[in-house]
């Protein structure tokens, strides 16, 4: 008899933007005039730069010749595509890195999702409360999570508290944790962290022997230069952590498909004898096997991204939603709200007034004001109480929308 993976069925449902788009359909067939804007999903509006689109009509016509057709392509990347990533992206910061400790991939999420392939399911997880949901699903689903409890949280899995006073950065956690998710800049919350938090959760991972996913999506959008983009900016960091990044939202690549991610060649995680193993090693065997490469046209167009009018063009995508970001924070500020976020970051993280739910609040403000959000509690328990708006969006309607938050009367 063919059984299931149990985990599986631990798994609470994945309702939260299924539930927002039944939400707004509803609203909407009652309100057929209404304009309604969407600040809620955090996929990008812009189109690709010139510079990317040429690329992919270039390599289109390489692959329709057959002296320039590529077939499959190495699993963990072409080196034309790592060496321009190393260089622009870590060489110009004093990081060194070879081609052997960077894998191409699909995006971000595939290889963080799938990183818990090469570690014991024995390791304690932890991860920041509120939460990228994938961190914790990926784990429920490897058996790392233990019994889902009443207060939302899972029994086996240590949440790092990112209190409000401390700028929703993750804190240290009291019990002793093997693998970390860090997430900088933050989504949902738009917090960074700092070089000092940085450096204090790279000695906790040294001292603890544990291992630090960090996931680095967003470090395109960090304007303040005192932020580390990479966490290898830290010392020691090549020890302890491995790094994951993507074209996603650095150059419209949702619908495209590209990231990276940096495992060193000094990280090692321990057998059952207490002996070290490379993790470089171990994940480049579960590429090899697992994932039969990013398709050549797409790694053309990544590669596209560090020309330098690739850079322009892509720059001043990231400026437009930052400006709408700006928009936002500064428009939620005037009509009275704590908002936090939205400058190193395109998320803006609302705190709701009056001990409104988050999901009263998304529904008070699509009746009233036809915005759609995303309620805070889709992110974990410690989201309840706040509210996610995004910057990728149309700027004249971010605009439209915060104009009618001011004259909201909540
Ligand atoms: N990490 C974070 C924090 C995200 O918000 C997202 C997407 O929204 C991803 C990773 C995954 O991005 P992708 O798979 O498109 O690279």
């Amino acid at each position: 008899m063919i059984r299931v993976n149990e985990n599986f069925k631990a798994l609470s449902e994945n309702y939260l933007f299924s539930e927002i788009a039944r939400r707004v359909s509803v609203y909407k067939k009652m309100n057929p005039d209404a304009e309604v804007i969407s600040l809620g999903i955090g996929d990008v509006t812009e189109p690709l730069c010139d510079s990317v689109v040429e690329a992919i009509h270039k390599a289109t016509d390489e692959m329709a010749d057959r002296s320039t057709f590529h077939g499959y392509a190495p699993e963990c990347g072409y080196d034309f595509l790592k060496s321009t990533i190393l260089e622009n992206d870590y060489l110009k910061r004093g990081i060194f890195l070879s081609n052997e400790e960077i894998f191409i991939n699909d995006g971000a999420k595939s290889s963080l999702g799938h990183f818990g392939d090469i570690l014991s399911a024995d390791n304690i997880v932890a991860v920041s409360d509120p939460v990228y949901p994938v961190y914790i699903d990926t784990n429920v689903m490897e058996g790392r999570a233990g019994k889902l409890l009443p207060n939302g949280q899972w029994s086996n899995i240590v949440y790092l508290d990112c209190p409000r006073e401390k700028e929703f950065a993750a804190q240290l956690p009291e019990r002793r944790a093997d693998v970390i998710y860090l997430c900088s800049p933050n989504n949902p919350t738009g917090s960074v962290l700092n070089r000092d938090q940085l450096t204090e959760w790279v000695k906790y991972a040294k001292s603890h022997k544990s291992i630090i996913l960090f996931d680095s999506a967003y470090e395109a959008y960090i304007s303040d230069q005192s932020i580390p983009k990479s966490i290898y900016e830290i010392e020691g960091a090549k020890e302890v952590a491995v790094e994951f990044r993507s074209f996603s939202k650095t150059a419209g690549f949702t619908g495209v498909r590209c990231g990276y991610t940096i495992v060193p060649k000094e990280l090692v995680a321990y057998d059952n004898n207490g002996s070290a193993v490379s993790l470089n090693a171990l994940w480049h065997r579960h590429q090899s096997t697992k994932f039969n490469g990013t398709a050549y046209i797409v790694q053309r167009a990544a590669e596209a991204v560090y020309t330098p009018q690739g850079k322009e063009q892509t720059s001043s995508t990231i400026a437009y939603y930052m400006n709408n970001a700006k928009t936002i924070l500064e428009g939620l500020k005037y009509a009275g709200f704590r908002a936090y976020g939205g400058v190193n970051a395109p998320y803006i993280w609302l705190e709701i007034p009056y001990n409104m739910t988050s999901w009263a609040f998304f529904d008070k403000l699509l009746n009233e004001c036809q915005i759609v959000g995303t309620p805070g509690i889709g992110f974990g328990p410690s989201g309840e109480g706040y509210f996610r708006l995004t910057a990728f969006a149309n700027s004249n309607n971010v605009t439209k929308a915060i104009d009618r938050i001011k004259n909201w009367n909540i």
